[in-house]
């Protein structure tokens, strides 16, 4: 288990904004403004906390305790990517946003919340889908999370082969951009 952990690829998102492409890697604070970003995202949690989101840590390592699932849950990278373009781009309605591998339960449920609360539209192409996240619900309807929690092991395994076998190839990361706008 420790040997998988250590060699587990880090996640990572794109933002692209006029082109230019602004990259955040989960758990990683070494952007310039990596300190304003985590203080605005805490700050963003802690709101939506108050509003009856909790967040879900049961995608996180069981063999840490709960304060550390839910902070390591809290700097994901597409959580980090939205608070910088909430910083950042106020004006902006959209927010699009690539991710390398797929999102998570609680950063899904995570950007629901942001579109309803801050009125955005917010499209990430994951590793194995397009969400478009509008007006606190998203375009997939929870497609994969509600199959899998059916917990129908059987049907679950068919469709986790279903979803490797169909996964887009692992495109540079300027092709997937292309794939996002
Ligand atoms: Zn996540
Ligand atoms: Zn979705």
């Amino acid at each position: 288990m420790q040997e998988k952990r250590i060699s587990k690829k880090p996640g990572y998102s794109l933002l692209t904004v006029d082109e230019e492409i602004h990259e955040f890697v989960s758990g990683d604070s070494s952007h310039p403004e990596s300190e304003e970003i985590r203080k605005f995202l805490v700050c963003i949690i802690d709101s939506f906390r108050d509003e009856g989101y909790t967040p879900h840590t049961s995608n996180v390592f069981h063999d840490i305790d709960e304060e550390e699932k839910e902070h390591s849950l809290s700097y994901h990278s597409e959580k980090l990517a939205v608070a910088f373009a909430l910083l950042r781009f106020k004006d902006r309605r959209t927010i699009r946003i690539m991710k390398n591998v797929r999102t998570c339960r609680d950063c899904h449920c995570f950007l629901k919340h942001v579109s309803g609360k801050f009125d955005k539209e917010i499209i990430v192409r994951d590793r194995n889908r397009f969400h478009h996240f509008s007006n606190g619900t998203c375009s997939c309807q929870d497609y994969c999370l509600n199959f899998c929690l059916g917990l129908d092991s059987t049907k679950v395994e068919a469709h986790c082969a279903s979803v490797r076998t169909s996964r887009p190839p692992n495109l540079a990361a300027k092709e997937l951009m292309a794939l996002v706008l």
